[in-house]
């Protein structure tokens, strides 16, 4: 008979029956299931219980509801041995066994699944526990909990259909908390919800124990497949075939009396990272109390001054956790009458900033390896930390100008704008249908909220603490958050929130700030972040790069260098070239030429050089672009002193850089009409229009009916050699120029678009004399290479030949995604790219995620052809993949030197390279 059940104290059986693996028993045991056993293994306190496998719950919903063979007899039998170990019996009248029924996957869901609590209690085992504790009020408080709990999760009930009758009752009693009424109210309120039950189903609340856990275990396996789940396990890419592990846990009762209490503490601070415990409890309460956020908590800290002895333990078990899982735990605790229980302990979420903070800190302290660390930190996480913050400025003016509007706790941090939407639905269809920018604002959020929270840009909250859902959740998914703002009044009904008589209506603008807690009316302008001030993901990316750096941390293929890869970026501009450097760029792998010619004073030389009639006029307006050129490239080398810089030659077509002839068409009209009275007068026709022609017929010459594939690149430099001969004479003397004054130029040219070697053949060689000419001209000498782009399905599969030429290989992967699947790279997102991706005809957007299969073969074949025939081939990529982690992991292993995106994502870059080098580690 297969093992439905394990006993806490059968994890060795456990680890057994999945081969020892820790990753496998969480999968079997669930993630809670497991660490409850292992905490019993370590000898930390853990109330008496057990746990149904995630195989069993996958097993009644592959069966459509029905307990898998033997499973039930099991759990009886696992249940006599938890009234042995507690010396309690379940369902007895003496001293009866409460027990808890709670969901855990192998990843934790926080509060998408469900949990029942005080599973045993009835009308006869209640007057035994009133009898053994003497608290009547406490009593008939689990009492009515339990009806509430099982109504609403086990039969199906809404929340209302109590919460309604609660409140009325409350109001007539006078009680503002639940914590205001006495033991006969609660008495009274117990029967009252029985009511509820009966009227509202039909049938009694039953009072037999074992039905009661029966039906509770199984809506904690249909919780699995309830929406709350499923919509997070797609946020969060969970599997949906996991399944859930049900835990039966022995009550123990933080609300006997104030020398009893319950909270949820952090080893660490989870927004900042901060070595401090940190956390909530509340005297003489329940687990829920604390994480609803409904009544206010103590810090944790204080719970030193009102049991000092629990405190010392929960220290010294805080500190045991944490140095065994080796990670940051968030754990729930219960103090029953003085006595100290442990119900829960996992890795706990956090933000990124926290995530950084808590990896270095943890390397220093020598709990983890700067590997570990390296890995612990996801590339996501280093995008949020360079996203948008208010800075200072901004604030204090916001302040002076009266545009405060309420302040909160900072639950999760980043800077939010948005506009007001008070319910998740809505939230989530201004977001999705209208692309609003939202921010969700709610009294306090339940689980049934996540898909307007992860619309949301920031989430604002009126109740609730720094563990309340609303709070945990938002710093989850990097989500900016201030939850608790007591001051901000929520009408529901009306759609709007007010502080003070300042009103904000739904649909309206506020901005919030998650790391001070602030908020603003009206929209405020927010600032990128700068990396310098943020010391410990500078170590963290200095340790990334040290891993990528070591010679033998890559296997070589097919010559390729053995250490990880570089990060180059592409900037064309020296500003661009000094941030790149800063965020830890090794070279420039990209300057787009063709950008510095759009500038105000440039174009219309550029025009006038592309509307040149003779060679001679041509020249004359290329030897004014020159200059403009030659101090660009200047500023870049200077920028990058010691660090290669590949300068693109001219890529795209030339109307590029024309008017479109239906502008110049209505200019025509426009300016004949106003020349009208002078036409009549037998003026002629304007010297405007003349020219405005002239730049029309030439642009009508130029039409192309597939530019993209058209006259551009390399064609357009055979076409026209006079632009990349200037480009090259201007990339060459500028390097001179530097060199002369002390800085490192490394530069390298690259020409685009090659399809056939010959190509490069007639090109290249003329402009290599160029560069020696100038070198000699100017006297000095500097290492410089000529190479290509690879971008064309036939340059990839005719690289060996290419790479006779070429000194270097760049994947322009834009082009080559464009060019192998025959998708226009501008219009394919709009028309059916996203269709093909949400029906999952493709798996991805390969313009975002470099295509492995088909791009990415054609990759594989030109770095292993181009290196057979020039092994030290230098081999990078510049697409828009560069910047992507699962592509630069791609890159890793098809033996590229290095991967170049823009400049402000170059320490997500240096990040997922050293993920991929230590994944792959040789
Ligand atoms: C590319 O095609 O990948 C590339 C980098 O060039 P561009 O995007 O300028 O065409
Ligand atoms: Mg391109």
């Amino acid at each position: 008979m297969k093992k439905w059940v394990y006993l806490f104290h059968e994890l060795d059986a456990a680890e057994k029956y999945v081969g020892g693996d820790w990753d496998a028993v969480r999968g079997l045991l669930g993630g809670k299931g497991a660490n409850l056993a292992d905490m019993t293994r370590l000898g930390v306190p853990v109330p008496p219980g057990f746990t149904v496998t995630t195989e069993a719950c996958n097993a009644y919903l592959a069966a459509g509801g029905k307990f898998p063979e033997g499973m039930w007899e099991q759990m009886l039998d696992a249940l006599k041995e938890v009234e042995r170990l507690s010396g309690k019996k379940f369902g007895g009248t003496d001293n009866p066994l409460l027990v808890s029924c709670r969901s855990g996957a192998k990843f934790s869901m926080p509060g998408m699944m469900d949990t029942v609590l005080n599973i045993g209690l009835n009308d006869e085992t209640a007057q035994a526990m009133i009898r053994l504790t003497n608290n009547e009020r406490f009593v008939y408080d689990s009492y009515r909990r339990l009806i509430q709990m099982f109504g609403a999760v086990v039969l199906g009930m809404p929340d209302e259909a109590f919460e309604d009758v609660l409140e009325e009752f409350k109001r007539q009693r006078g009680a503002k908390l639940d914590t205001d009424l006495s033991a006969e109210d609660l008495k009274e309120l117990t029967a009252i919800f029985k009511g509820v039950v009966r009227k509202e189903l039909g049938f009694d609340f039953p009072m037999d124990p074992f039905e009661q856990l029966k039906l509770a275990t199984e809506a904690v396996f249909k919780s699995w497949n309830g929406k709350r789940a499923v919509d997070y396990r797609r946020a969060t890419n969970i599997p949906d075939d996991l399944g859930t592990a049900v835990n039966i846990v022995t009550m123990v009762f933080g609300n006997m009396g104030n020398d009893s209490g319950t909270g949820v503490a952090f080893t660490r601070n989870p927004a900042t990272g901060e070595k401090k415990l940190y956390g909530d409890y509340l005297l003489n309460a329940q687990g829920e109390d604390v994480v609803a956020g409904i009544r206010n908590t103590e810090k944790i800290e204080n719970l030193e001054r009102d049991m000092p002895e629990c405190y010392r333990e929960f220290l010294q078990i805080c500190d045991k956790l944490e140095r065994h899982y080796r990670d940051m735990q968030d754990m729930e605790f219960t103090i029953e009458r003085g006595k100290l229980w442990m119900l829960q302990t996992r890795n706990g979420k956090r933000t990124a900033k926290a995530a950084v903070k808590i990896a270095v800190d943890m390397a220093n302290e020598g709990i983890i390896t700067r590997e570990e660390a390296v890995k612990r930190v996801t590339p996501e996480n280093v995008d949020t930390l360079l996203h948008p913050q208010f800075d200072p400025e901004t604030i204090k003016k916001a302040k002076a100008d009266g545009r405060f509007f309420a302040s909160g706790v900072n639950a999760s941090p980043g800077a939010a704008v948005g506009q007001v939407y008070f319910d998740a639905d809505t939230a989530e269809k201004m977001n999705k249908e209208y692309h609003q920018d939202v921010i969700m604002v709610r009294p306090f959020t339940k689980p049934d909220d996540v898909h307007g929270m992860l619309a949301a840009k920031g989430i604002l909250t009126s109740e609730g603490g720094a563990t309340s859902h609303a709070a945990v959740v938002a710093r989850q998914f990097g989500v900016p958050c201030v939850v608790g703002a007591a001051s901000v009044r929520i009408d529901l009904d009306k759609r709007q929130m007010e502080v003070d008589g300042k009103v904000v209506k739904e649909g309206e603008w506020i901005s919030l700030d998650g790391g001070t807690g602030e908020v603003f009316l009206g929209k405020l302008p927010m600032t990128s972040p700068s990396l310098e001030e943020q010391t410990d993901l500078l170590t963290l990316l200095d340790w990334a790069d040290e891993i990528c750096a070591r010679p033998g941390i890559r296997k070589s293929v097919n010559g390729s260098p053995t250490t990880g890869l570089q990060v180059w970026a592409n900037a064309d501009y020296p500003k661009d070239a000094q941030r790149a450097r800063s965020y830890g760029a090794r070279g420039i792998g990209l300057c787009r030429t063709e950008h510095m010619f759009f500038e105000q004073e440039r174009l219309p030389i550029v025009q006038r050089m592309i509307l040149a009639k003779t060679s001679e006029e041509r020249k004359a307006a290329l030897d004014e672009l020159l200059p403009f050129q030659r101090a660009d490239f200047e500023g870049l080398f200077t920028a990058m002193d010691g660090y290669p810089v590949i300068i693109r030659l001219i890529d795209p077509p030339l109307h590029e850089f024309l008017p479109a002839a239906k502008d110049l068409e209505e200019q025509i009209i426009t300016k004949r009409i106003e020349a009208l009275a002078g036409y009549v007068l037998g003026k002629g026709e304007p010297k405007e229009v003349v020219e405005l022609e002239h730049m029309l017929q030439a642009v009508e010459a130029m039409h192309e009916s597939n530019p993209m594939m058209g006259l551009r690149g390399v064609r357009l430099s055979i076409v026209m050699p006079e632009i990349v001969e200037m480009q090259v004479r201007a990339i060459f003397e500028a390097a001179a120029n530097v060199t002369l004054k002390g800085v490192h130029a490394k530069p390298e040219v690259m020409i685009p678009l090659t399809g056939h070697v010959n190509e490069l053949k007639v090109i290249q060689p003329r402009l290599e004399e160029i560069a020696r000419e100038v070198m000699k001209e100017k006297g000095v000498s500097f290492p410089y290479k000529f190479g290509t782009m690879i971008e064309i399905p036939r340059a990839a599969v005719t690289a060996a030949e290419i790479a006779e030429i070429a000194e270097f290989f760049s994947f322009g992967t834009n082009d080559l995604t464009q060019m192998t699947f025959g998708y226009s790279r501008d219009d394919a997102e709009r028309s059916f790219l996203v269709t093909y991706v949400e029906k999952g005809i493709l798996p991805k957007n390969p313009f975002q995620t470099l295509d492995r299969d088909g791009v990415g073969r054609l990759m594989q074949i030109a770095v292993a052809d181009g290196r057979s025939t020039r092994p030290d081939l230098e081999v990078g990529i510049c697409g828009e993949h560069g910047g992507d982690p699962n592509s630069i992991e791609f890159c890793h292993l098809v033996g590229n030197n290095y991967v170049s995106c823009s400049p402000f994502r170059v320490p997500v870059a240096r990040l997922a390279a050293a993920h991929a080098a230590l994944k792959h580690a040789a």
